[in-house]
């Protein structure tokens, strides 16, 4: 257990935070968990009104406290849309931390979290032993989507349809880079994030075609940290800090101008949770610096370089989702759309009834597999119903999720990101 004057003190603070709800319950109609269970406590107002007496709760039951606390996507809707303002993102954030501190994790995910994501050269060595031995426990499920399924009945992945860990990771096909600004003037920072290293490492070779071809610099070292958000999402603080701290140090080796990440999920984090939740208080300097550079490659290829949407006259028609990450936090939503028209070749189409979350919400996924899969069966169907032959986006952790529900819906549409189709034009 914590400290528990630090716990008392969390505890105060949280306080503070649940006062700004109202209880007016317009977050109901946001809530993508809401809106298939139907029960209050799934919804904002319903945890927000559980975590008002959390003192007490944590006394007499909390490990039913932290199962309805994780039953969240940490989408940011309700956020987005509350009338109040009320912080909900920092207050589930903050009672995660809280619950974990009090209950400590379980010593697997523990372990994971303390012994593999810290030590990039570790993971890095065993995901690359993963993924040479992937073929034996797995089979093709749909080859344009590109997705395997379980070869045995493995509990784990159930019936999911998944994208295999890449043969070659995008930091085995470039280690590092460091090169020089061109005639653009510009030199980027470039984090791809865990999943575009692992599994999609062509979004990654994308991205630096494109820097390329706009002669911008990249410098990417070597050895990067995951951005920390399955950490602090699990309410790990300790090792959230650990991981900025190494991103930190790592990013101070050169000088740029601009951070990128093709990856929606790591952009809000450094953006956002950075200088929110990194402990070490001597440090803020340096971590709103990164926060204040960071960008999502589309905002940066939109409104640095200024690409434009050139006229095509016939466009194939690309559906397109919008990351909660990028629409709720970090409130970009033309970006990547522009990118993605860009090319000469595609125009963004809408999905039916509007954006909404695909239900992957990282831990969300693996803890409640059923409920994240009925809320990604719905979004296969509005992709579906667009009539476009590609589905695009701006995450890879979106690119995961929407691959795995068009394929097992039986809709074998491609989930491309939008770097790569632009990339496409060059
Ligand atoms: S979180 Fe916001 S929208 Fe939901 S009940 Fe409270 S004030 Fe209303
Ligand atoms: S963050 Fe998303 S899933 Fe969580 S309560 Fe808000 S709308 Fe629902
Ligand atoms: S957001 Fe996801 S993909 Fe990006 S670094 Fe963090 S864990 Fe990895």
């Amino acid at each position: 257990m914590a400290d528990i004057k630090k716990l008392v003190s969390m505890l105060k603070e949280l306080d503070d935070l649940l006062t700004g709800c109202m209880r007016c319950g317009m977050c109901q109609a946001q809530c993508p968990v809401f809106a298939q269970t139907g029960r209050e406590t799934d919804v904002t107002r319903g945890k927000l009104a559980l975590l008002s007496g959390l003192s007490e709760e944590i006394l007499k039951d909390p490990e039913a406290v932290n199962e309805k606390l994780q039953r969240c996507l940490l989408c940011g809707t309700c956020e987005a849309n509350c009338p109040s303002g009320v912080k909900v993102t920092d207050i589930f954030l903050r009672a995660r931390a809280i619950l974990t501190g009090y209950l400590g994790l379980p010593p697997t995910q523990r372990l994971i979290f303390r012994r593999l994501l810290t030590n990039p050269k570790l993971m890095n060595n065993l995901l690359s032993l993963g993924s040479s031995l992937q073929g034996l426990f797995t089979k093709d499920a749909d080859s344009v989507i590109g997705t395997s399924c379980a070869r045995f009945n493995a509990p784990l992945i159930a019936d999911r349809h998944f994208k295999k860990l890449a043969s070659k990771s995008l930091h085995s096909q470039t280690p590092h880079k460091d090169t020089p600004s061109g005639k653009s003037g510009l030199r980027v920072a470039f984090f791809p994030g865990c999943v575009t290293d692992k599994v999609f490492p062509q979004v990654g070779q994308a991205v630096l075609k494109i820097m390329e071809h706009h002669q911008v610099g990249v410098f990417m070292p070597p050895n990067q940290a995951c951005c920390g958000i399955p950490a602090l999402s699990s309410g790990e603080t300790e090792v959230f800090d650990n991981l900025v701290r190494q991103n930190l140090d790592l990013f101070a080796k050169g000088k740029w101008d601009y951070l990128i990440t093709p990856c929606a999920t790591c952009t809000a984090t450094i953006a956002e949770l950075w200088p929110k939740y990194y402990g070490d208080k001597m440090d803020a300097v340096r971590v709103k610096e990164l926060a204040d550079k960071v960008m999502d490659v589309s905002q940066f290829l939109n409104d640095v370089l200024k690409v434009t949407p050139k006229k095509a006259a016939s466009p194939a028609k690309v559906a397109y989702h919008d990351p909660c990450h990028l629409r709720n936090t970090l409130k970009i939503t033309a970006q990547p759309r522009q990118v993605l028209a860009a090319g000469g070749k595609y125009a963004a189409a809408e999905l039916p009834g509007g954006p909404s979350c695909c239900g992957s919400g990282g831990s969300f996924n693996i803890k409640h597999y059923k409920l994240s899969d009925v809320i990604g069966r719905k979004k296969a169907e509005s992709i579906a119903a667009t009539g476009a032959k590609i589905a695009a986006t701006s995450c890879p952790a979106c690119m995961l999720q929407l691959s795995d529900m068009l394929s097992k819906s039986g809709h074998s549409i491609p989930v491309k990101h939008v770097v790569e189709l632009y990339a496409e034009s060059l």
